[in-house]
C-alpha cells in the first residue's frame, strides 16, 4: 500500500520539471560559460533572457554541437524577427545531418532569438521595437534594449564566425540572398559559401552612415566586435520552405567545410552562380490602391520595364511604375492592398 503513495509523491515532485526539461534534456543557464566544460555531443540549453511579469525567466533555446576536437565556433542565429522562421528548420536539419565525432570546434545554434515574438507571430519585440536595429542595446534600458544587451553580452562574444538567418517580412517574398560587406574577403567568402541567388553588398549599419554610436543591426555589431558575420535571407515569412531549408543546410555545410570544422575542403569546387549587387533599394508607391507586381523574384529587369500597376477600388488604373534603372528583383510585395508608401519591389543593382 505504501509503494503507490511513495511513487505518486515522487511523480508529483518531478512533473513540474518534466514540462520544460526532460523531453529535450535542456538545462536552464544564465550564460554560455557551460559550453567550455560541456562534453562533445549535442547539448540543449534554455538561456535566461530576463524575467516576465510573473517572475519567471524568459528562456531562449540554445543548441550546442560540440566536436570531438578543437576548432572555431560558428554561431547560427534564427528568428531575431519573430515572423522569420526558415532558419529554424535549417538548424534542425543540421542536427540530423551532422556527426559531432567528425566536427572540429563548436556550433552554437539559436532556433529563435526573439522568444517573445515568435510565439505571437510578430516581427517586432513586445514594445514594437525592431531588435535588429537596436544593437548594442542598454543594460538598464527599456524592454527591447535590455533584451538586445543580453544577446550582445551573453551570446555574440561566444562566436568566431556568425550567420544571422532571416526571411522577408509580412506581405513580401524574397529570393535567397546574402548581405555582406563585400570589401571584406572573409565576409565575401562566407556569403559565397551559402550559394544564394544574390549576394548584396551591404555594411549592415542601418543609420547615420554607419557611425558606431548609433543603433545598428546585430550583424554590424558582430563585425564591429571582430566576428565575421553575414545575414542570409531565406525566402518568405511565417513558413517553413523545404527547398530553402535544403539550400540553407548545404550553405552551412559548405561553411563548416571552409572553416575546416567539417569535411575535406570540397568548398573549393563550388560553382558560384550568384548575382552580385553593389547596392539595392525599395521602390515605393506614391498613391494608395491595389497593387499588382508583374515581375518575378530573381528576374533581371531593364530600365523602363513595368514593375507595378496600381488600380483604385473601381478598377481604374491610377499609375504604372517602371524600373528606374537596370537591376534584379531581390524581393517583391505580395500584398495587393497598399496605402501611399507601400512597397513594390526590392531592386538590386549589379556591379
Ligand atoms: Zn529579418
Amino acid at each position: 500500500m505504501k509503494a503507490p503513495k511513495y511513487f505518486i509523491c515522487i511523480l508529483l515532485s518531478v512533473v513540474p520539471f518534466l514540462t520544460i526539461g526532460q523531453k529535450n534534456n535542456a538545462v536552464i543557464i544564465k550564460n554560455l560559460d557551460v559550453i567550455q566544460t560541456s562534453t562533445p555531443g549535442v547539448s540543449n540549453f534554455w538561456l535566461e533572457m530576463g524575467v516576465n511579469t510573473y517572475g519567471y525567466p524568459m528562456l531562449m533555446p540554445v543548441i550546442v554541437i560540440k566536436g570531438s576536437s578543437s576548432g572555431s565556433t560558428l554561431g547560427l542565429t534564427a528568428g531575431i524577427h519573430g515572423n522569420e522562421l526558415n532558419g529554424i528548420p535549417i538548424i534542425h536539419e543540421l542536427l540530423e545531418n551532422i556527426d559531432f565525432k567528425k566536427l572540429k570546434g563548436t556550433i552554437i545554434a539559436i532556433p529563435g532569438l526573439n522568444v517573445f515574438s515568435i510565439q505571437v507571430d510578430e516581427r517586432r519585440f513586445i514594445d514594437e521595437e525592431d531588435l535588429n536595429r537596436n544593437f548594442p542595446g542598454k543594460k538598464n534600458g527599456n524592454r527591447s534594449q535590455q533584451y538586445v544587451s543580453k544577446i550582445n553580452e551573453l551570446i555574440l562574444p561566444s562566436f568566431d564566425f556568425m550567420i544571422d538567418m532571416h526571411t522577408a517580412s509580412f506581405g513580401r517574398i524574397n529570393t535567397m540572398y546574402a548581405r555582406a560587406d563585400l570589401k571584406n574577403d572573409t565576409l565575401k567568402l562566407l556569403a559565397k559559401l551559402q550559394q544564394p541567388d544574390i549576394i548584396l553588398n551591404s555594411i549592415g549599419a542601418s543609420t547615420a552612415n554607419g557611425a558606431v554610436s548609433s543603433p545598428r543591426t546585430m550583424r554590424a555589431e558582430a563585425v564591429l566586435k571582430g566576428i565575421p558575420c553575414i545575414t542570409v535571407e531565406y525566402g518568405n515569412p511565417q513558413v517553413f520552405q523545404k527547398e530553402l531549408t535544403e539550400r540553407g543546410l548545404k550553405g552551412i555545410m559548405n561553411t563548416l567545410n571552409a572553416l575546416e570544422m567539417y569535411g575535406n575542403n570540397k568548398h573549393k569546387e563550388l560553382v558560384d552562380k550568384a548575382t552580385y549587387c553593389k547596392k539595392s533599394y525599395w521602390i515605393y508607391m506614391n498613391e494608395g490602391g491595389f497593387l499588382e507586381v508583374p515581375v518575378e523574384l530573381n528576374q533581371r529587369i531593364q530600365k523602363g520595364d513595368k514593375i507595378g500597376i496600381v488600380k483604385d477600388a473601381f478598377g481604374n488604373i491610377l499609375n504604372e511604375y517602371l524600373a528606374p534603372e537596370d537591376g534584379i528583383v531581390i524581393g517583391k510585395s505580395t500584398n495587393p492592398s497598399n496605402m501611399s508608401g507601400g512597397r513594390i519591389i526590392h531592386l538590386g543593382i549589379m556591379y
